[in-house]
């Protein structure tokens, strides 16, 4: 399969059958809000930390596909990974969405397709939107701990 083809498998995947969609909104999650006015995105995130490690992670994105299904990804991803993996995936997903080669694409898992939208530099932020809000909630959740 090759890039473009995964590209939009990965995309169309995620966005009819989103994982880890729909918030709880209990005490245990820490809720984080971002948008992307540019294409209209809208991105919320939850997520569970306990002792270091990314427990449980919920979304409700709406917009664009590659936002919706980027949230999807996301959620897949980072679930089950300590902090310190999360944040190093998280800057990994950046880098290589602006264009780096040399990453770590086993840790990435399906995110990798998203390699595909250094073709569309416009699609960048729908991209790592999903990524900026679990990050700032990491380190909201972090911040509070210290
Ligand atoms: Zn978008």
């Amino acid at each position: 399969m090759d890039l473009n083809e995964l590209y939009r498998t990965v995309i169309m995947d995620n966005y009819k059958n989103p994982k880890n969609r729909g918030l709880v909104h209990t005490d245990d999650y820490h809720f984080v809000h971002l948008n992307n006015p540019s294409c209209g995105d809208n991105m919320n995130v939850e997520v569970k930390i306990e002792n270091g490690k990314i427990v449980d992670v919920k979304q409700e994105a709406s917009g664009c596909s590659i936002s919706m299904s980027s949230a999807s990804v996301m959620t897949d991803v980072l679930i089950g990974k300590t902090v310190e993996e999360a944040k190093k995936i998280i800057n990994d997903f950046y880098e290589m969405v602006m264009g780096k080669d040399d990453i770590d694409d086993e840790a990435l898992g399906e995110a990798i397709a998203y390699m595909g939208v250094r073709s569309f530099p416009a699609r960048i932020k729908c991209a790592t939107l999903a990524w900026k809000a679990i990050e700032k909630g990491i380190d909201e959740v972090i911040n509070s701990e210290k």
